[in-house]
């Protein structure tokens, strides 16, 4: 396994538009509960871990686990994974005070921080919880004073009632606390969620979001952050390695509620039910057959600006994407992707418009 990822199931509260699984409120027994079993699954899988290049701490909220906690899942996937030489964590400003950023850096060198908006009226209209603690600018400080040099921030936007200059406003206040890296998502109602209940009924602006993703282009653009994947923009050398594995068709183990794991060949997702994970519910298999495999892998890397070399998309399938000769050419001549004998990506439209590509990809025969 080339890739670990870590779901830490906990947060202080549910935000309303979120559908990833996590408890809300934890209880500092099924937080210890959680770790035993983390622990013993690193130790069991630690020979598949032997060469894992990056480790991922995704939730959830990680930053919101008790120090001693923290600790003890650092020195375990120390062991683990000895090779991995990019450890991202995902936190929450308000967790980050100068104790918590000491540990999360002593072992963290990417720390993704969860701002979404800096303007109180857009989070409240999505339902984020706040919380008592540090604000996302004091959160950045006791981060930097702890010596962290990769520094990641995940925005929302087209959330209800924002313009695109409160989008502008956004960014450019993202930019001041000087990021090496950027995400910015477009809030989407997930099934199930109190936020997609509240909007039911009211169509989706799509100019307007578009409109949103261009302008987060044109800005981090010209601060130095290019895009270099539909959604995330980075300083060069600072692209999440982790997640360019990922959509390059990397395998990753994933261990916690909810994880996903890809072997190369099998897909499996660990229940989304932290009691039921406790008790070893078995993961959901998810055999998928070679030609949607490719097909799926090609779909992936598409995500990205660079999209795909030829020898990379070998490598990483151990398989050639000529069966896709005709779907590739069909999105080149809809000016979606850019095609050479040994190189294919995306061009602007085709990130725009990536379902497109995806589904040519994904539902071909
Ligand atoms: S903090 Fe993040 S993971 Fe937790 S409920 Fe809010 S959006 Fe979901």
């Amino acid at each position: 396994m080339r890739n670990l990822y870590i779901h830490a199931p906990f947060c202080a509260g549910k935000c309303d538009y979120c559908a990833f699984y996590s408890e809300p409120a934890p209880d500092p027994a099924s937080v210890r509960l959680w770790l035993d079993r983390i622990l013993f699954q690193l130790e069991e899988n630690a020979p598949r871990l032997e060469n894992a290049g990056t480790v991922y701490f995704g939730g959830g909220t990680p930053s919101l686990l008790p120090e001693d906690v923290l600790r003890r899942l650092f020195a375990a996937v120390r062991e683990a994974a000895p090779a991995a030489s990019e450890i991202s964590i995902e936190a929450n400003p308000f967790t980050v005070t100068p104790e918590k950023a000491a540990v999360l850096t002593s072992f963290a060198n990417r720390v993704s921080l969860g701002v979404q908006s800096f303007d109180p009226a857009l989070l409240n209209a999505v339902g984020r919880r706040g919380h008592a603690g540090p604000g996302p600018e004091e959160a950045v400080r006791n981060l930097r004073n702890a010596g962290l040099r990769n520094l990641g921030l995940d925005l929302m936007y087209a959330l209800p009632g924002e313009t695109p200059e409160l989008w502008r406003r956004d960014l450019e206040r993202a930019l001041e606390l000087e990021p090496e890296h950027i995400s910015a998502y477009s809030v989407t109602p997930e099934p199930g969620t109190p936020f997609t209940r509240r909007v039911a009924g009211q169509p989706e602006d799509d100019a307007l979001s578009e409109a949103m993703w261009e302008l987060a282009g044109e800005i981090l653009g010209a601060a130095g952050l290019p895009r270099y994947e539909i959604s995330n923009y980075a300083r060069p050398g600072f692209e999440s390695r982790h997640n360019s594995n990922v959509w390059h068709g990397q395998t990753y183990l994933g261990l916690g509620p909810a994880a996903c794991s890809f072997d190369g060949t099998d897909r499996w997702t660990q229940v989304s039910d932290l009691r039921a994970w406790l008790d070893g519910a078995p993961p959901e298999f998810d055999r998928i057959p070679r030609r949607a495999r490719l097909g799926e892998v090609l779909m992936m890397g598409l995500r990205t600006v660079r999209g795909w070399t030829r020898e990379e998309f070998e490598d990483a399938t151990g398989d050639a994407w000529d069966g896709f000769a005709e779907q590739l050419n069909g999105l080149s001549e809809r000016g979606l992707v850019t095609l050479a004998a040994d190189a294919v990506a995306p061009t602007e439209r085709g990130l725009a418009f990536w379902n497109d590509v995806a589904e040519s990809l994904v539902f071909s025969p």
